[in-house]
């Protein structure tokens, strides 16, 4: 049985992070570039939340944890125009809106089966169009969108 203190525990930080105005659609791909089988801090995660400019949100709060600049954006790719904010004993000491790179190298592989880059990592260039990112391959030059990305697997 959940005590009033475990459902404080999710709902606030105290150090750590929030990542707040994710896609929706894009939580898992989010999670999966975070490794998240590997973080071992605590982890909130919210979706279907209401959102004026997205219709349906999503967040992620990670307890005593940040990102390498490099995680960052990486996830940006995914979490374009997302917040996010750095907590520290309670308040928000930190806040930046989340721009994916030039080129994304986040460990996810081109769909394209004939693509050469899918022995590899494959790199992304973000292209946006009406406020919806797409993703184009460097190496074969098609552009696809993020949902159709997978995880990298050896
Ligand atoms: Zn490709």
């Amino acid at each position: 049985m959940k005590t009033e203190s475990d459902n404080n525990q999710i709902k606030m930080i105290v150090n750590g992070l929030v990542i707040d105005h994710i896609p929706n659609d894009n939580l898992l791909k989010i999670l999966q570039i975070l490794r998240w089988e590997k973080i071992t801090n605590p982890v909130a995660v919210g979706f279907n939340l209401t959102s004026n400019r997205l219709g349906k949100k999503a967040l992620i709060k990670l307890d005593n944890g940040e990102l390498t600049e490099q995680q960052k954006a990486n996830v940006a790719l995914f979490a374009h125009g997302a917040t996010y904010n750095i907590i520290k004993q309670g308040n928000v000491v930190a806040k930046e809106k989340l721009v994916p790179h030039d080129e994304v190298r986040c460990g996810m592989v081109c769909p394209n089966i004939r693509c050469v880059s899918r022995m590899y990592k494959s790199v992304f260039i973000p292209h946006i169009e009406n406020d919806t990112v797409y993703a184009i391959c460097k190496y074969c030059e098609l552009q696809f969108s993020l949902n159709d990305l997978k995880e990298f697997k050896k």
